[in-house]
């Protein structure tokens, strides 16, 4: 076993094998249409109107996807070095950038897909002060226009959000906000319309955001499942896939169905008592993005010390972060689902308040929390959410590593650091 290099995780569940080959079959897909035939795609960041593009039927990159994809390729120390090798300064931020970096390292000798072609506009929310640098710096390197969105002040800071969301959106979100989102949407698809020719029909979004409802609904009831269940029947690497690659094509029919497909195979695991670990005696909690260079991370102390990862964000979001009752206008609920996506996951009150929640919610005895050491917006909230976690009785690890950067990270390390953390707070 190789320490360094990232390590395969064991997939228990039928399902995560049908949602990594459909993604793996529409990422060829999306090659075809956007390298081979040409078409008009878009590059956005993950807590953008995704929504918008599939109604419209234009192909999407996203960028978090495209980070995660080169990362787990084991090419993120190459682009990084490329990167200061072009002058950026070493601590620059990670997760967002690995794209650019690998536009600018310009091998296509090495890129997934000989490099990602020229994209028709480029998307994202100015949720922190670099990504305005990054995706500017991006659009003048592929000859193509950025379009950003705003992220307005929240002053409305309700740390229940998570059980009002779905029906009290309005108050959540604060109507204000809502309506500056819905501005810039209308722009985004005037902008949309004029390069690809494709019309927006809101008829059609309406559909979509009712769809969308079912299948995040089915996520949530398997969030619940494996929340309550004893043992854990299900480990977060198998929660990442199942929730995520429908979530990058949600309110597809084939999302829709998978998210059913998913609960339903928890719940059957539920109901034959299976456990992730042979003898489950530590319930842990994983804080931040996936590492997605070693995604074998999460599993490696199953055996050694019956530690199971229970619970990482991506779940359990599903429910309260997309579900929304859509009255008369789908595009207001739709902004309301976009306007606080990276704020309730990095800022405190919101943060914090969910995620202590959710640890009495599924039993946690311990968190490991990622700390990307130059990701500033990644880092916001952390220490407010780990001492709120504390003085609910549940320890925090701080691992001070990059999602997509494995040039800072080796697996028996972590590992090591991990368990010695289990065993200092009298966790053995
Ligand atoms: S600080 Fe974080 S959110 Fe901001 S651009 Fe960098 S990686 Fe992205």
């Amino acid at each position: 076993m190789n320490s360094t290099a990232g390590n395969r995780s064991r997939k228990d569940l039928a399902c995560t094998r049908d949602a990594t080959a459909f993604q793996k079959a529409y990422g060829k897909e999306l090659k075809r249409r956007v390298v081979e035939n040409g078409e008009h795609f878009v590059l956005a960041q993950a807590d953008t109107p995704h929504e918008i593009f599939h109604v419209m039927d234009i192909p999407l990159v996203s960028n978090q996807w495209w980070s995660a994809y080169i990362s787990a390729k084991q090419l993120s120390s190459r682009y990084f070095s490329a990167m200061t090798e072009a002058g950026y300064p070493e601590n620059s931020c990670r997760y967002c950038s690995l794209g650019l970096a690998c536009t600018l390292a310009n091998d296509p000798g090495s890129a997934p897909w000989g490099g990602l072609p020229k994209p028709c506009l480029l998307v994202a929310r100015l949720t922190c002060d670099c990504i305005q640098q990054v995706f500017t710096q991006w659009g003048e390197a592929l000859g193509t226009e950025f379009f950003p969105m705003e992220a307005p002040a929240w002053e409305h800071k309700d740390p229940q959000w998570f059980s009002k969301s779905g029906h009290a959106w309005e108050q959540v979100y604060q109507a204000d906000r809502i309506e500056l989102m819905v501005k810039e949407i209308r722009q985004l698809i005037a902008v949309l319309e004029d390069k690809t020719g494709r019309r927006f029909d809101e008829a059609a979004l309406g559909k979509l955001m009712l769809r969308i409802n079912e299948q995040e609904s089915c996520i949530r009831e398997a969030a619940e499942l494996v929340g309550s269940a004893r043992p854990c029947p299900v480990s977060i690497a198998d929660q990442m896939p199942n929730t995520m690659i429908p979530q990058w094509h949600r309110g597809s029919d084939w999302a829709v169905a998978h998210a059913r497909k998913f609960r339903d195979e928890v719940a059957d695991r539920v109901s034959r008592g299976v456990g992730i670990a042979e003898n489950e005696r530590l319930r842990l909690m994983w804080i931040g993005a996936g590492v997605w260079h070693d995604p074998g991370f999460y599993q490696a102390l199953e055996e050694k010390l019956g530690a199971v990862f229970v619970w990482s964000m991506y779940m359990p979001f599903a429910g309260p972060q997309y579900i929304r009752e859509v009255r008369e206008s789908p595009l207001h609920a739709l902004a309301s689902r976009i306007c606080s996506m990276n704020e309730v996951l990095h800022l405190p009150p919101w943060m914090n308040a969910w995620m202590t929640n959710e640890a009495q919610r599924c039993g946690i005895d311990a968190a490991v929390m990622l700390v990307p050491p130059d990701n500033r917006l990644a880092q916001s909230g952390t220490l407010i959410t780990a001492s709120a976690l504390e003085k609910e009785g549940v320890p925090v690890l701080r691992l001070g590593a990059d999602m997509v950067n494995a040039s800072e990270w080796d697996h028996d390390t972590m590992v090591a650091l991990v368990s010695d953390f289990l065993q200092q707070v009298g966790l053995k």
